[in-house]
């Protein structure tokens, strides 16, 4: 890809940023015959969505709302959970953001988000099989379901009626396994637990990393064009924009944002005030025996750790930590997650001397941005998927080149619109 003769080019559409939303904008856009130029400082996939727990969420048609319950907000002031941490001295920078995140989490505004998400959501897994068949990338794929456990009666006879009344509204597969059936589904366990969720639509991923990478070859076997380039250089140029590239400056007619986390180091630079932030996570494998790996991810949900057998190893991932996106790693709850997890499987030696750190690129409103930039021509938002970002890029890939041609959408872009910050 240092091609020079590419200095030359000049594409339709650059897409900055090759994570699982940039690399499928610049796969739907590429099958609607555009010219792509995909561009990032690393190869595909090597961030945010290298390290997720490689879940394809059919059944996470409620984004995480900030929890509006006092006893639960000073659970988590207190850190007494795994799931959520902070670091105290980001607070000040972040109240704006979650302050809106708390409104946008009030039962009505909180619904009408439910409507919205879901109804991409149930598009996700369609979205992805085309793309998993042609990228030969089925050996990565598991169609078998994850499993929401519970350690206690109490919170699982609450998750169990919980499940019943979200399945029958959003049509989802699910099977209660109470603990002798959780302990025959997954032999591995080696603590009795109360029961289960199986939630029986997801597709799972043994390496989402190896996935996006997949992606990101069809696409240049498509004939699309990937380059290393710095984002920070866009810079409008006639009625188009550039980039620096390590194979020269690309010139193009529209510009797609689809940095993940890094959305909000840009976007401010143009002058938008968007309410992103991040909530950021850890992950660490473990060597594991094959009698010892569970045969599907495993969610221990009231410790907030998900134990996913990946190609690596175990990956054990932890919860939220709300933090700068850039101050250095505290994984406190990546140690607590082994010590939990530890009780509930043989885990083996660390794969890794560090937990990976990645962070979720969250939006107050808990919905993604999707549309043109509203006071830049030719430009595009592609950003914000927070916890369901692997879910959803092929997804919202669609319903942006959808908009891209002026088409009639899949579904309703509305709640998506940049526009809607006033920003
Ligand atoms: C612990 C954890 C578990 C998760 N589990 C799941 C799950 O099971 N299912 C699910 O759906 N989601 C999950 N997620 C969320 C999901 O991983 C993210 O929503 C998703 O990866 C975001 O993708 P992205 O393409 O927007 O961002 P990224 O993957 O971070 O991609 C952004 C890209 O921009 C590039 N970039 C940044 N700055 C520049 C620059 N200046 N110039 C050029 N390139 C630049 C980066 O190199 C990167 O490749 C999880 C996240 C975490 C942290």
């Amino acid at each position: 890809m240092t091609d020079a003769s590419r200095t030359s080019r000049k594409s339709e559409v650059i897409v900055l940023g090759a994570g699982i939303v940039g690399v499928s904008t610049a796969l739907a856009l590429q099958q609607r015959g555009h010219a792509v130029c995909l561009i990032d400082r690393k190869a595909p996939g090597r961030e945010t969505s290298y390290g997720n727990a490689g879940i394809i969420q059919r059944e996470a048609v409620r984004p995480y709302a900030f929890p509006r319950a006092w006893q639960a907000i000073l659970r988590v002031a207190a850190r007494r959970g795994n799931d959520v941490h902070y670091h105290v001295r980001a607070l000040p920078s972040l109240v704006p953001a979650l302050a809106r995140y708390w409104r946008a989490s009030a039962p009505q505004r909180y619904e009408s988000t439910v409507q919205a998400y879901s109804a991409l959501i149930r598009h996700c897994i369609d979205e992805h099989a085309p793309l998993i068949e042609r990228a030969g990338a089925q050996d990565l794929i598991r169609k078998t379901g994850w499993i929401e456990a519970y350690r206690t009666a109490s919170a699982f006879d609450e998750a169990a009626r919980d499940a019943k009344t979200v399945a029958a509204a959003h049509e989802l597969g699910y099977a209660l396994l109470d603990g002798a059936a959780l302990a025959d589904a997954e032999p591995a366990l080696q603590t009795a637990l109360a029961g289960a969720i199986h939630w029986l639509d997801p597709w799972t991923v043994t390496d989402p990393g190896e996935l996006v990478m997949r992606y990101a070859a069809l696409f240049e076997r498509e004939g699309g064009v990937i380059l290393r380039g710095d984002a920070d250089t866009l810079r409008a140029s006639g009625s188009g924009w550039t980039v620096r590239t390590s194979a020269g400056d690309i010139d193009a007619e529209q510009a797609v944002i689809a940095l993940g986390p890094w959305a909000a180091g840009l976007t401010r630079r143009l002058g938008y005030r968007l309410p992103l932030f991040v909530k950021r996570g850890y992950h660490r494998h473990y060597a594991v025996d094959a009698e010892a790996m569970p045969t599907k991810p495993l969610l221990d949900a009231e410790n907030g750790i998900l134990l996913a057998p990946m190609r690596q190893g175990l990956r054990l991932t932890t919860g939220a930590e709300f933090a700068h996106h850039d101050a250095p790693p505290t994984p406190v709850q990546s140690a607590r997650a082994e010590m939990l997890a530890g009780d509930l499987v043989r885990l083996g030696a660390a794969v890794e001397p560090q937990p990976w750190m990645g962070a979720r690129p969250c939006i107050a409103d808990m919905r993604p941005v999707i549309g043109r930039a509203p006071h830049h021509a030719n430009l595009w938002f592609h950003f914000g998927h927070g916890h369901q970002g692997l879910t959803l890029g092929p997804a919202t890939a669609r319903l942006l080149a959808e908009l891209f041609d002026r088409d009639q959408t899949y579904v309703d872009p509305a709640p998506y619109d940049p526009r809607r910050f006033g920003a």
